[in-house]
């Protein structure tokens, strides 16, 4: 499903890092990750979902203590967020922990994750941020 208002940088972005979600054609359950047949009913036509950019915080969790890649961003907050029909684990950035409460507004944002130094190889995913 291609909407004209997804803007060029998220369309270069792959399928499941865009959020797009597969829902079942006979009995409208949404799954993501994506799945091939649905779990619910067993039909295998599934069609893509495109998942909202905003939703509500359902619960998060801080982590203090965390692997040595994370080091530079703790600490790391992860998150459950509810998109439209499911709800989706990601990490959520520029947050203060201690202000964050479910329930909140959150929004969708694009960051880089890591850098392949050897081939300039810049790989994006999703993360959250509180709606300003
Ligand atoms: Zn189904």
């Amino acid at each position: 499903m291609e909407h004209e208002s997804v803007p060029l940088y998220w369309r270069n972005i792959p399928a499941y890092y865009r959020l797009v979600a597969k829902r079942c054609r006979k009995c409208g359950e949404v799954y993501y990750p994506p799945v091939v047949k649905c779990a619910k009913c067993g039909s295998a036509e599934l069609e893509d979902y495109q998942l909202p950019h905003e939703g509500e915080l359902v619960e998060f969790t801080v982590l203090r203590s965390v692997p040595t890649d994370f080091l530079k961003q703790k600490p790391l907050v992860i998150g459950l967020v509810k998109l439209g029909p499911v709800k989706v684990l990601g990490q959520i950035v520029d947050a203060v922990p201690e202000k964050l409460k479910p329930g909140q507004r959150m929004e969708v944002v694009f960051r880089r994750v890591v850098v392949d130094g050897k081939y300039g190889l810049v790989m994006y995913g999703y993360k959250f941020r509180p709606r300003p």
